[in-house]
């Protein structure tokens, strides 16, 4: 389904698949982080979760007739970010694993929070 992607996650089997691109990729753990952070996401306390929907921005409006609308952040770290809110959530783990000291200079606020739960 995600052809173009180099791996996918699939979250009811627990599993993260790994198509042919991921074979030729050069970062393949950023790819593996980034794929287990969608299986982390649905662990996450959800006040933790709240706390980085917050943080990044994310605004989601419940109406009294419980529809909710989500808007993403207006400054996103990816721009698939704006897809889906553990997207968001897995490309700031990446960042984070990927490249702590440039992501706490532009991200302080994420780094400290991912810190104090993932320190690495
Ligand atoms: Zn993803």
């Amino acid at each position: 389904m995600y052809k173009d992607n180099p791996a996918a996650s699939e979250l009811t089997n627990g599993s993260i698949i790994l198509y042919d691109l991921f074979f030729k990729e050069k970062n393949k753990k950023s790819i593996i982080v980034h794929e287990s952070s969608h299986h982390l996401y649905k662990k996450v306390a959800p006040k933790d979760i709240a706390d980085f929907l917050s943080m990044s921005g994310w605004s989601i409006e419940v109406t009294l007739d419980r529809k909710v609308y989500e808007s993403p952040p207006k400054k996103l770290i990816q721009p698939y970010s704006a897809l889906d809110k553990d997207e968001d959530f897995a490309n700031h783990v990446e960042s984070y694993y990927q490249n702590p000291k440039s992501y706490k200079a532009t991200h302080p606020k994420h780094y400290d929070f991912f810190n104090q739960r993932y320190p690495l």
